[in-house]
């Protein structure tokens, strides 16, 4: 299982294969240590300088003095009954913090939802992380490290397929070196090998971070949380968007450059009496039209929040309007139901049982205030103009496709 980290101890998670190579070296050992450890670690899951029998037994020793493999901790498992695991997990590469990664099986594959930051500075006010603040920036071996240690803590179920999504606490497009080298490791075939078509990222709309997006050679799918049809609506409910408005938002998925058999997904939570209306479901179809879009459309589920799941009828009709318009469109049920509500509130409480030594940095970029926390609101208050709660992209919602065809040539389209 996994090393402990000691203060000395130097962490191997994480690491690209090009500086394992180099630690190797400067351990007096050849560089090609370092691919077999990555190999190891990545491809092989070995989390134990003892189980890498791909390695001489005293480098295994020299290795287990001088490093170590800084998993995360399984602190607590909610089991739903739908089979879905809720994780929470403490991190201790640095500053201690309890962060949530949720496992999904399916028929075929497994989903992963993996954190990014512990809490979040982006304020969403629908979003129980937001209340959490920023803790911190995870490291890229924590990144990586939630999916090794859902992997190896199902690994007598697993199917053949992997998804991931990075759509757990924390906003990944303010933490962009770190996630973009954890998918580095987790979208190497060489590494964990997950296919970079089967891997989401989750923006609450950070434009810059788009931007950089679109630059990269390999990246993950591009998901944009939506969850409002007007600026109005959007400012109320993701302050981000007073930075980052509807128009340059999508004026940034236009240019955002989609390859073969890419798409942009949107996702929509739909609250009851909120944002569900025929007029939304029309402005939505506007502000995607000229896109290559997938809508994906998640009924509220009531929980303790005081916020209403939306009538099927509504539902329904929404789902009409984009697809008459030729929005290309699904309605997700969420996973893990049972375990969600109290999983939000336990996160918050095993947030914030563990020990902080000093307040988190503010991430560049980010809108919080420097007193948003000190009028931290209660995690179940309301807007004040609205009846309404949104889960997002945080552990809040776990989507999975409802078993009912949408449109027939659509479905087969969208899963082509
Ligand atoms: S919805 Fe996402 S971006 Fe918004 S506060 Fe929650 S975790 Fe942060």
């Amino acid at each position: 299982m996994s090393s402990a980290v000691t203060r000395t101890a130097l962490n191997l998670l994480g690491k690209p294969v090009e500086e394992l190579r180099a630690i190797l070296e400067s351990l007096g050992e050849p560089a090609y240590r370092g691919a077999q450890i990555y190999h190891a670690l990545y491809a092989e899951r070995r989390e134990d300088f003892a189980a890498m029998t791909n390695l001489p037994g005293a480098l295994r020793d020299k290795l287990a003095r001088h490093a170590a493999i800084a998993l995360p901790r399984i602190v607590r498992r909610h089991r739903s009954s739908d089979g879905t695991v809720r994780y929470v997990l403490a991190i201790h590469d640095g500053q201690p913090a309890n962060i949530e990664t949720v496992f999904m099986p399916e028929e075929n594959r497994q989903t992963i939802c993996i954190s990014t930051q512990a809490g979040c500075a982006v304020d969403c006010q629908f979003c129980l992380t937001a209340t959490l603040g920023l803790r911190r920036n995870l490291t890229a071996g924590e990144i990586v490290g939630q999916a090794l240690v859902a992997l190896q803590d199902n690994r007598t179920a697993l199917k053949p397929q992997t998804n991931t999504v990075l759509m757990g606490q924390g906003e990944p497009l303010l933490n962009y070196h770190s996630v973009m080298a954890a998918l580095g490791i987790l979208l190497d075939p060489g590494g964990v090998a997950i296919s970079p078509r089967h891997a989401a990222l989750s923006t609450s709309g950070i434009i810059p971070g788009i931007e950089r997006l679109a630059q990269e050679k390999v990246r993950p799918q591009l998901a944009i949380s939506l969850n409002a049809s007007s600026n109005e609506q959007r400012d109320k409910i993701m302050p981000i968007n007073r930075k980052y408005p509807l128009e340059k938002l999508l004026d940034a998925c236009r240019k955002y450059p989609l390859r073969a058999r890419e798409w942009l997904l949107f996702e929509y939570v739909l609250l009851g009496g909120v944002n569900d209306s025929p007029e939304d479901a029309r402005r939505v179809v506007k502000l995607v039209a000229d896109l290559r879009a997938k809508v994906n459309l998640i009924p509220w589920n009531p929980g303790q929040l005081p916020f209403e799941r939306p009538h099927p009828a509504r539902v329904e009709e929404f789902r009409r309007i984009l697809l008459d318009k030729g929005v290309l469109c699904f309605v997700r049920d969420s996973r893990g139901q049972d375990v969600m509500a109290a999983c939000g509130q336990l996160a918050l409480a095993e947030a914030a049982s563990v020990a902080v030594s000093a307040p988190a940095g503010r991430a560049p970029g980010t809108l919080r205030s420097a007193s948003h926390r000190g009028d931290r609101r209660p995690a179940h208050q309301p807007w004040p103009d609205h009846k309404m709660e949104i889960p997002t992209h945080p552990g809040n919602q776990h989507v999975s496709p409802r078993k009912r065809p949408v449109h027939d040539d659509q479905q087969r389209q969208a899963h082509s």
